[in-house]
C-alpha cells in the first residue's frame, strides 16, 4: 500500500458541481497551489459532516489527499463564511463575479498567495459594504496587477504623454489608457474622472474603497474598463455578467 500524501490547505470554494452519486466536484482557490480541482466524497448525503464547510464562497481549512486523478477532500472545517453573500440578493451576483474572476484568471498548480488574500478581502468587503461595484472593480484591477497585468493608468500607455482632458480611451491590447492621438477609434472612451477613479481603486485596500464618491456614469465606465481588462487577459467573458445585469435591473424596477 502506498503512503497517502495528505496536506492541509486553506481554500475558498469557487465552484461546485455534483459528481457521481453523492459526491461533489469542487474548484478551489488555494495559496500554495492556485486553482485546484478536488472531489469531496459523500457530501450530498444528509449525514455528511463536511457538507456545511464546503459551501460556495466559504473559506475553509481542508485535509486533501493527493491522487493521480482528482485530489480528495477527506476533512473540512470552516474558517470564515460570508453568509450575507448568499442571503442578500444584491450581494450575491457581485460575489459570483469575484469568484469567477479568480476562476478564469488564476492558473492551476501555481502559487497564488497574493490572489488568495485579495479574494478573501474582496468577499469580506462585498459582505459588508454598500459600494459593491467599487469593490468589484478594485478587486479585478488588483487581481490583474497581482498576476502581472497592471493596467497603465498614469500616462498614455503608448506614447507616455500625460492623459489630459479629451478623447482618452481604454485599450487592454496596449495595456492601459491611451491619449486621444494614440487611441484611434477602437477601445472604450473614458473620462479623466474615470481614469482617476481607476487609479485610486487600483491601489486602495478593498475594505475602504467605499470612501470614494462616484456618479452613475463614471461607475458604468470603470466597470466596463475593469471587465475589458479581465476579458482581454482571460481570453473569455465573465459568464456571471448577465446575472449581475438582471439583478440590477430588478433592483431598479422595485
Ligand atoms: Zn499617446
Amino acid at each position: 500500500m502506498t503512503k497517502q500524501r495528505t496536506h492541509i490547505a486553506e481554500a475558498i470554494v469557487l465552484r461546485r458541481s455534483d459528481f457521481q452519486e453523492a459526491d461533489r466536484r469542487l474548484t478551489l482557490l488555494t495559496p500554495e497551489r492556485g486553482r485546484l480541482n478536488v472531489v469531496a466524497k459523500g457530501v450530498r448525503r444528509p449525514a455528511s459532516r463536511m457538507a456545511g464547510h464546503l459551501e460556495l464562497f466559504t473559506l475553509a481549512r481542508l485535509f486533501v489527499v493527493r491522487r493521480r486523478s482528482l485530489d480528495l477532500v477527506v476533512q473540512a472545517e470552516t474558517v470564515q463564511t460570508f453568509p450575507q453573500l448568499r442571503t442578500d440578493l444584491n450581494r450575491l451576483p457581485y460575489a459570483y463575479q469575484a469568484v469567477e474572476a479568480a476562476h478564469i484568471l488564476v492558473e492551476e498548480e501555481v502559487e497564488a498567495y497574493g490572489e488568495f488574500v485579495l479574494l478573501v478581502q474582496a468577499l469580506g468587503a462585498l459582505a459588508t459594504t454598500a459600494a459593491l461595484p467599487l469593490v468589484l472593480v478594485a478587486y479585478k484591477l488588483q487581481l490583474l496587477a497581482s498576476l502581472g497585468y497592471q493596467a497603465q493608468l498614469q500616462e498614455c500607455a503608448r506614447c507616455g504623454d500625460p492623459l489630459s482632458a479629451g478623447a482618452n480611451r481604454v485599450r487592454p491590447d496596449i495595456g492601459g489608457a491611451v491619449c486621444s492621438r494614440c487611441g484611434g477609434v477602437t477601445g472604450l472612451p473614458v473620462t479623466v474622472r474615470a481614469i482617476k477613479c481607476l487609479r485610486w481603486l487600483a491601489r486602495e485596500p478593498l475594505q475602504t474603497v467605499d470612501r470614494l464618491q462616484v456618479d452613475t456614469a463614471t461607475t458604468a465606465q470603470i466597470e466596463l474598463t475593469a471587465d475589458a481588462f479581465v476579458r482581454y487577459v482571460a481570453e473569455q467573458d465573465l459568464k456571471s455578467s448577465p446575472f449581475l445585469e438582471r439583478m440590477r435591473a430588478l433592483k431598479t424596477q422595485s
